[in-house]
């Protein structure tokens, strides 16, 4: 082969080589920053989310606080999402509740306010009596651990639960995007904020690594379940707003309509401007169902279901104990009705 034809070879070669990593690179870039595989994800089957913490209880069934947590089981997969705000109501209300949680190995903390993340130890310590692996494993997204420093001291509560969790044997996986937990279950991680929600009242300051800055709870996640009915979104407090989440959701979900959102959406302090956009935009997504616990607000509830027409059985105030289940729907105390 003469020189010249080993060159032309060489160039269509390093032709073909750029034309097919280039696309591969750009594609894997783009989902590395969306946090987003481009895979198809395993739909879930069956699915059962029971509240065990927020504001209302129903008669002589659990104790209310200002604070949020819920049990999600799926496809024979359960975990704990966010640990209410004193140390023993979600132990109790689950007692209370006849919910058993020392096989629930995993649990998702949405973010560092205390009023989700201080039942932590109490519960790992009851649990790990009776199976040691028993919320073991605590998922969280990037900037939970940030300082927020205040002429008071620390008020990330985090830190020091980090120890004592370490300590008990616990694991954190950090994430710092988007990752599917089990098949059909995933974590939003940092959730990009696309539009200017404010769904939160701190007004203090983070350390993050590029500098101290307001802290509007970068680490904020949710969770994403692609059910066969169409997406469960549960929030914690919904800080990163909750059209920025559910617009995220959608990325890796493009045609599946909001079967349901369950949780805090941080819309107590709303505005009515503010309540009306967000429940324009909800419209837009199709929700199906709201249980609307914690910092949702009562107004907000309603106002939302107002405006996206649907049926009082269809949105309402969470309570401890109330269920979402797949196919059926909100089962809620009669406070919630
Ligand atoms: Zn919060
Ligand atoms: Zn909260």
């Amino acid at each position: 082969m003469s020189k010249c034809v080993l060159r032309l070879w060489s160039l269509v070669f390093s032709a073909l080589v750029f034309l097919l990593v280039r696309p591969i690179g750009i594609f894997a870039q783009g989902a590395y920053n969306s946090g987003y595989a481009s895979q198809a994800s395993t739909q879930i089957h069956s699915l059962k989310v029971t509240v065990l913490s927020t504001m209302l209880v129903g008669d002589h069934t659990g104790i209310g606080e200002w604070g949020f947590s819920a049990l999600i089981e799926a496809d024979g997969h359960r975990i704990l999402m966010d640990t209410g705000s004193h140390p023993d109501t979600v132990l109790q209300n689950a007692n209370d509740l006849k919910i058993d949680l020392s096989n629930v190995q995993d649990v998702i903390l949405t973010h560092n306010h205390w009023d989700h993340v201080t039942g932590l130890m109490t519960l790992r310590e009851a649990m790990m009596k009776k199976n040691p692996a028993a919320l073991s494993r605590a998922y969280v997204a990037q900037g939970i651990f940030y300082s927020r420093p205040s002429p008071k001291g620390e008020r990330n509560s985090m830190i020091a639960i980090k120890k004592e969790y370490e300590a008990s044997g616990g694991k954190f996986i950090e994430l710092e995007h988007a990752a599917e937990i089990f098949p059909g279950a995933w974590l939003t991680g940092p959730v990009p904020r696309k539009y200017p929600e404010h769904n939160w009242s701190s007004t203090g300051k983070v350390e993050t690594p590029s500098g101290l800055v307001e802290d509007t709870i970068p680490e904020d996640q949710s969770l994403v379940l692609n059910t066969t009915d169409g997406l469960v979104v549960i929030t914690g407090c919904g800080h990163a707003g909750i059209i920025n989440i559910l617009t995220f959701a959608k990325q890796k979900f493009p045609n599946e309509p909001v079967d349901a959102v369950i949780g805090g959406l941080h819309l107590f302090p709303a505005t009515d401007q503010q309540l009306d956009w967000t429940a324009d935009k909800l419209k837009d997504f199709k929700v199906e169902n709201l249980v609307g616990a914690h910092c949702t607000g009562i107004e907000a509830v309603y106002r939302i279901r107002e405006k996206l027409g649907l049926p009082r059985s269809s949105a309402v105030v969470g309570t401890v104990g109330s269920t979402f289940v797949l196919g059926q729907g909100i089962h809620t105390g009669p406070l919630a009705k």
